[in-house]
């Protein structure tokens, strides 16, 4: 047997779920990776980042001063909430889910 369609947010099989207005029972949606409240202390390190070009495009940053700082982990995983934040991915939820 199938596995049952389930709302990609709540992950209720779709026979339990109401109907939108148009009949079906999931619709597509846009989210970020990680939407979750904001994180001070990474916040603080990412405002801190420094990236600039030079000419002869030599990239230079001050993530070695972060990391004296604030220490290698916390500023990889500061690194790693950015990006799921800036990652927006499909969903499909149900009427209950969806824009919330
Ligand atoms: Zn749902």
């Amino acid at each position: 047997m199938d596995k049952e369609t389930t709302c990609d947010r709540c992950f209720k099989p779709v026979s339990e779920l109401s109907e939108f207005d148009d009949g079906r029972k999931l619709n597509k949606t846009y989210r970020a990776m990680y939407e979750g409240p904001a994180i001070d202390e990474y916040e603080q390190i990412l405002s801190e980042y420094i990236s600039e070009a030079h000419p002869g495009e030599i990239w230079e940053d001050n993530i070695n001063e972060l990391e004296a700082k604030y220490g290698h982990e916390k500023v990889d995983k500061a690194f790693f909430y950015d990006q799921l934040s800036s990652t927006v991915g499909s969903s499909w939820e149900c009427i209950n889910c969806i824009d919330k």
